[in-house]
């Protein structure tokens, strides 16, 4: 089944919001030599998910997303080649359709168990209303 551009982007933005694929092998500011933001702040070192630049490193001011953000913005690795990027996002994708399948397990679990309290409740409600017969 083909997926129109709009939605898969929409779609890869969903996710993205989400937070990374993959977990950080080290934290956004362990890294050396440092590399200073304008506002003189060492900037974070963080990887892209983007359909664009999947797996691609870059520096960001650690006020990004903030009024006081100053806009820097640096890539550290050189553009992949399309072969790889089209590789890191069916990778990306199929960690994120799996994280899908494992959050839906979990709200199902919970569904599950909701639906069995809910069950005894009934039965014990079912056993009064007998018993109150009984004595009728
Ligand atoms: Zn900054």
């Amino acid at each position: 089944m083909a997926e129109s551009t709009s939605s898969r982007s929409s779609w890869a933005a969903e996710r993205a919001a989400m937070g990374p694929p993959m977990p950080y092998r080290e934290g956004a500011l362990s890294y050396e030599p440092t590399v200073f933001c304008r506002c003189r702040l060492k900037s974070l070192r963080r990887i892209s998910w983007s359909d664009g630049n999947p797996g691609r490193r870059f520096f960001r001011c650690r006020r990004c997303r903030t009024p006081s953000d100053y806009g820097f913005f640096s890539w550290i690795d050189d553009e992949y080649p399309q072969f790889l990027k089209d590789l890191l996002l069916d990778l990306r994708n199929a960690v994120w359709s799996l994280k899908d399948i494992e959050w839906m397990q979990q709200a199902v679990s919970k569904e599950i168990e909701a639906l069995k309290e809910n069950n005894h409740q009934l039965e014990v409600e079912d056993l009064c209303k007998a018993e109150e017969l009984k004595a009728i």
